[in-house]
Formats: structure tokens, C-alpha cells, sequence
């Protein structure tokens, strides 16, 4: 330990830097050290027989038994797991390959490519989408800044927490893995868009009743 960090070696040179703090620290501390007292027994058995004990009185309380996998856990509501690529109402992707997930991400899980949508194969609103989207569940912590980061809610994160696997190549999910299915009314893209002329026209709408306007999270194949 150095002589800053052991208050019994401080330095003999009362002018020296730190010195009263140093004397200070070692008064408040000594009492404390050699004035206490060993720790006085509980009990008149011997400290195997506490160690059974123990052992013992945990035979009579209740036992918690999960039956995972036969009996599915239910997470709360807001549980952090794998996340999903959700769509608008027509089908078209949210994202629109920013790359903000992926600058956002303390643990540089997630790999975005995006690409240009043309009038002949259009994936999103806008003019790019995420032509390439991958996240290293490897390295994923969940804690969730990706989705934070994310500007049109294109990023969620569904409660499914099954994602063990028995090699590397499997724990990276492929953008095909993580969007989300095609719901009644979505049409799989590339298509125009169906919900108006322009993007905004996807953003700054009217909700549609019959229309999730919300993102999809729990839906994992
Ligand atoms: S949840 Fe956190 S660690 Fe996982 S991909 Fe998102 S930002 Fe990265
Ligand atoms: S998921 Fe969101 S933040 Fe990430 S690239 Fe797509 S639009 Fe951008």
C-alpha cells in the first residue's frame, strides 16, 4: 500500500501535503481497529451443529419449484429481452437503416447496412431502409439504449429470453430473424407505399383504429 493509502506509514513531515488529513484519517480509524471486540456467539452449539441447523429448519419451509421449460416463465411486462424489427400497418419496415441503434450500443452488438429504396422496391417509407441489420447476441446486455436510440420506434424489445444456443453463429440474429411477422392487412415489401403519398404521411397520421399503430414486441416465432 502506498504511504497516501496506509495511514500508520504517513509521511514524518508535518508540512507535507495531505499530512493533517492523513493524521486525521488515522485517529478516527485506530479506535476502531484495535478497540473491537471479537464477535460474541449466539448460540451454545457447537459451529457444526449451527451449520445443520440450518440445513435443518430449511426442510420445513415452503419450496419454490419453477417447471421451466413444461411451464413457461411469465417475465414483467417490461422485461428486457430479444428485440424485434416492428413494421407499419402495410407491411413496410420501420427502419430506415440510420444506424443510431448501433452507434447508441455500449457493447457494439448490432450491425446495420442500409440501402436506398427506389419506387420499384421500396422496403420503407423513406428513402433508406436497413438493407443489412444484425445483433450479436454474443455480446448484448440488454440494456436497452438501442431502443432509446432508435427515431421512428423501429427498435423494440420483446419479453422472449430464450436465446441460448450451442455455437457463436447462431447468437447472431439476421435482420429475417428479427422482424416482426406480417400481421392480417401487411403485405410483405418491397411494395409502395399504402398509407400515403409521402413518409410523414406515416408518422404524422390519424391513428387507424383497425391499424396497429403501435410496435409489435412479444410476437417471436
Ligand atoms: S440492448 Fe444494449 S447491449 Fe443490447 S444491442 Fe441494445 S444497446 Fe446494445
Ligand atoms: S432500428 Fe432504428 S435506430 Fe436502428 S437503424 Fe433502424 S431506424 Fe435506425
Amino acid at each position: 500500500m502506498t504511504e497516501h493509502g496506509d495511514p500508520d506509514r504517513r509521511s514524518p513531515d508535518p508540512h507535507a501535503p495531505g499530512h493533517d488529513a492523513l493524521a486525521q484519517t488515522s485517529r478516527e480509524i485506530a479506535p476502531r481497529d484495535r478497540g473491537a471486540e471479537p464477535a460474541r456467539r449466539t448460540s451454545w452449539l457447537p459451529g457444526p451443529g449451527q451449520g445443520f441447523g440450518v440445513t435443518f429448519a430449511q426442510m420445513f419451509r415452503k419450496v419454490t419449484t419453477e417447471e421451466y421449460p413444461e411451464v413457461p416463465k411469465v417475465t414483467k411486462p417490461r422485461y428486457h429481452g430479444r428485440h424485434v424489427l416492428n413494421r407499419h400497418p402495410d407491411g413496410l419496415e420501420k427502419c430506415v437503416g440510420c444506424e443510431l441503434c448501433a452507434w447508441a450500443c455500449p457493447a457494439d452488438a448490432i450491425y446495420v447496412e442500409g440501402g436506398d429504396n427506389t419506387e420499384d422496391e421500396r422496403y420503407s417509407p423513406g428513402e433508406r431502409y436497413g438493407r443489412v441489420y444484425q445483433i450479436n447476441y454474443l455480446r448484448c446486455i440488454f440494456c436497452g439504449l438501442c431502443i432509446e436510440a432508435c427515431p421512428t420506434r423501429s427498435l423494440t424489445m420483446s419479453n422472449d429470453f430464450e436465446l441460448a444456443d450451442d455455437n457463436r453463429g447462431d447468437l447472431i440474429y439476421t435482420k429475417e430473424q428479427l422482424m416482426a411477422p406480417l400481421l392480417p392487412g401487411m403485405e410483405a415489401p418491397p411494395h409502395a407505399m399504402r398509407l400515403g403519398d409521402d413518409e410523414k404521411d406515416y408518422y404524422i397520421r390519424t391513428p387507424d383504429p383497425a391499424s396497429p399503430a403501435e410496435p409489435v414486441t412479444v410476437e417471436t416465432p
